[in-house]
């Protein structure tokens, strides 16, 4: 008979933080913890979950991806999220980083354009316990207008350029965080101030392109 080993999903997360997140010199004690605690393990197909902790992105199904563990740790600890923050999440994707950001705020709001992903997500994540997750099945790239503004807005689908009208969303002094571009692509963290954002250019990154009314360009 052969006898496997079970894995030790805990170990192998806490393992993942310190080689793939702490040694890459991010040291946000609660992005960290949640990162320890969120069980990445459920949120790759299951076939793939002998790589769940492999320092890279996978894919999910419906062409999409889970984000690289040290992405996720990355966006998030730049965001800065207090626990009493709103957060809009635009890509739900897996729901892993939906569930990472559920760990920290205190409500978040996340939309996913293809539907069996978003379900899925929701499914997933209602079964892990999270009861501050709000879902929506649709378009993201106009935001979540009913729910603005919102103290933080993380982005995890690669717009061409800043989206203006997921910035309008942003609570005074709220941070936005997004991939933008084609082709070569950054990271970009939108920092509103009164009546105009601030921008700053991060590090370069490859995230899949944002679909929706995005495309047919913004005002
Ligand atoms: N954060 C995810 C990664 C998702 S990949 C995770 O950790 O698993 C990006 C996701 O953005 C894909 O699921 C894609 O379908 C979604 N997406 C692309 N354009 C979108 C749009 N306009 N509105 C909402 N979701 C969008």
């Amino acid at each position: 008979m052969i006898w496997e080993k079970p894995h030790n999903f805990a170990r192998m997360r806490q393992a993942m933080v310190k080689s793939q997140i702490e040694h890459r010199g991010l040291h946000d004690e609660r992005v960290l913890e949640a990162m320890r605690k969120v069980p990445r393990e459920l949120f790759v197909d299951e076939k793939d979950i002998d790589y769940a902790f492999h320092d890279g992105p996978l894919c999910i199904g419906c062409g999409q991806t889970i984000s690289q563990p040290y992405i996720v740790a990355y966006m998030t600890e730049m965001l800065a999220i207090e626990s009493t923050d709103r957060v809009l999440e635009i890509g739900t994707g897996s729901g892993y980083q939906t569930a990472v950001l559920a760990e920290l705020a205190s409500e978040v709001y996340t939309i996913e354009i293809v539907e069996a992903l978003s379900l899925r997500a929701r499914d997933l994540l209602r079964e892990q316990g999270y009861s501050n997750i709000f879902f929506c099945a649709g378009d993201g790239s106009l935001g979540w207008p009913d729910k603005a503004p919102f103290d933080a807005i993380m982005v995890t689908a690669a717009p061409d350029r800043t989206p203006a009208r997921l910035a309008e969303q942003l609570a005074e002094g709220g941070r936005m965080i997004v991939p933008v571009g084609r082709g070569e692509q950054y990271l970009e963290l939108v920092t509103r101030k009164g009546a105009s954002v601030e921008r700053r250019t991060l590090i370069g990154v490859r995230f899949v392109p944002m679909t929706g009314e995005i495309q047919k360009g913004e005002p």
